[in-house]
C-alpha cells in the first residue's frame, strides 16, 4: 500500500509553485489557493515524489500525462468557476484537474475513455471528501446527455474541432474550454473559450498554444 505524506517539505516546494505560476501570468487567487491546497505528489507516482512541484508534466500510466500545473491553472481561470457550477470534464487521466474544479466547489463530472485509468478512480484518495466529484467510463466525443446541460464543459487532450454534441450540452450562457488542434500542425493546441449565446450562436475567444495528448474517438479496454 503507498503512504500518501504531506510533509512540510512539499508544502513549501508547492507554495513556491504558486508564486511561479503568478509570475507567469495566473491571476486568480481562488483557483492559486485550490492549487495550493491539494497535494500534487498524490497523484503521481511515487518517483516522482521529490520532482512533483516543478512546473511540467509527467507521465502516468497508459501513456497518459498529468497536464502542466500552469496548464491546468490557465484552463480554470478560464472556466470562471463559480460555486456549485456544474462542470463537465473530459479526460480524467490522473484526477488532478478534477480534483481543483471539485476543491473550488464545482458539481463536476468527468469522463475518461482508458479502462484502466478510469478503474484507477476506485482508489482516489479524496472519495470521501469530494462528495461532488463523479466519474464516468466513456468517449468523451458524446458527452454525457443524461447529466446534460452543464454551465461548463473543459477538455484536457488535444481535439481536433469543437465536439458538436458537447456544444449542445451546454447551457445559454455557458463556456467551454478546449484547446483545438491548429489547421497545420498537431503539434500545438490553440486555447479557445466558447461561450453560447441566447441565440444559439456561439462566441469565441483564442488564448496561448498548449500541447496535449491527443483527444481520441470511442474507449478503449
Ligand atoms: N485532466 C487530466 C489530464 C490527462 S491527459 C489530469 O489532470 O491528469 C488527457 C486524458 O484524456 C487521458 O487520460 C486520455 O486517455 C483522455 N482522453 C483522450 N480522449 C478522450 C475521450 N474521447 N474521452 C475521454 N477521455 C479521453
Amino acid at each position: 500500500m503507498r503512504k500518501y505524506e504531506d510533509t512540510y517539505r512539499h508544502k513549501g516546494l508547492r507554495k513556491k509553485l504558486m508564486d511561479i505560476l503568478r509570475e507567469k501570468g495566473i491571476t486568480d487567487e481562488a483557483v492559486l489557493a485550490a492549487m495550493n491546497n491539494i497535494p500534487r505528489h498524490f497523484f503521481l507516482d511515487s518517483a516522482f515524489d521529490e520532482i512533483a512541484y516543478e512546473d511540467r508534466a509527467f507521465p502516468i500510466s497508459e501513456g497518459q500525462t498529468i497536464s502542466q500545473p500552469y496548464t491546468v491553472a490557465y484552463q480554470t481561470q478560464l472556466l470562471q468557476i463559480k460555486p456549485l457550477d456544474k462542470i463537465l470534464e473530459i479526460g480524467t487521466g490522473s484526477i488532478y484537474q478534477a480534483t481543483v474544479l471539485a476543491e473550488m466547489g464545482a458539481k463536476v463530472f468527468t469522463i475518461e475513455r482508458q479502462k484502466g485509468l478510469f478503474e484507477k478512480t476506485r482508489n482516489y484518495i479524496f472519495k470521501s471528501k469530494y462528495l461532488n466529484l463523479k466519474f464516468f467510463y466513456g468517449d468523451g466525443f458524446e458527452g454525457l446527455p443524461t447529466y446534460a446541460p452543464f454551465d461548463k464543459v473543459i477538455i484536457t487532450a488535444a481535439a481536433p474541432m469543437v465536439p458538436p454534441k458537447l456544444l449542445s450540452q451546454l447551457k445559454t450562457g455557458g463556456k467551454m474550454i478546449i484547446p483545438v488542434n491548429s489547421a497545420i500542425e498537431n503539434e500545438h493546441q490553440r486555447m479557445l473559450r466558447i461561450t453560447k449565446n441566447a441565440d444559439g450562436s456561439t462566441s469565441e475567444e483564442t488564448f496561448e498554444n498548449f500541447s496535449f495528448v491527443p483527444m481520441l474517438p470511442g474507449k478503449q479496454v
